[in-house]
């Protein structure tokens, strides 16, 4: 069987299924994550537990019910807060804090973003309008 034919045949498979997700990325490498500490720590349950977290990942990846499995993931993710970005576009992220540097508004707590490298900097606040300086 040539590779090509295989690819195709797995497209085939794959279409209209939801295909991996946010949330299925996630369920992958806590996963991993808690056979890691298995090492470590032999718990029967740690074992159980990956076990359930990788069968539901693929459930998902599998599952036709595109819709339904694109509505818990919006869910899901709007739980994870400051995560986010991270489970999202994890290489995105760590170039982002590489290049910038995000200050707070002491008057109204707005998150302003400033390029690094440049030593001391005044920001205007977009919400607010109050200036104020920080280190970029
Ligand atoms: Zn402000």
């Amino acid at each position: 069987m040539a590779k090509g034919d295989f690819d195709r045949r797995v497209q085939e498979f794959m279409r209209g299924r939801n295909g991996p997700d946010d949330m299925t990325r996630v369920c992958t490498w806590v996963a991993l994550a808690l056979i890691v500490v298995y090492l470590f720590v032999p718990a029967w349950w740690l074992s159980v537990v990956a076990l359930a977290l990788i069968v539901y990942g693929w459930w998902r990846m599998l599952s036709r019910d595109v819709a339904a499995r694109a509505r818990e993931n919006e869910r899901f993710m709007g739980r994870l807060g400051p995560l986010r970005p991270w489970v999202s576009s994890p290489t995105g992220t760590l170039r982002e804090r590489r290049s910038h540097k995000v200050l707070t508004c002491p008057r109204c707590g707005q998150r302003l973003r400033v390029p690094r490298g440049k030593g001391k900097v005044r920001v205007r606040c977009r919400r607010c309008g109050t200036t104020f300086e920080g280190r970029s």
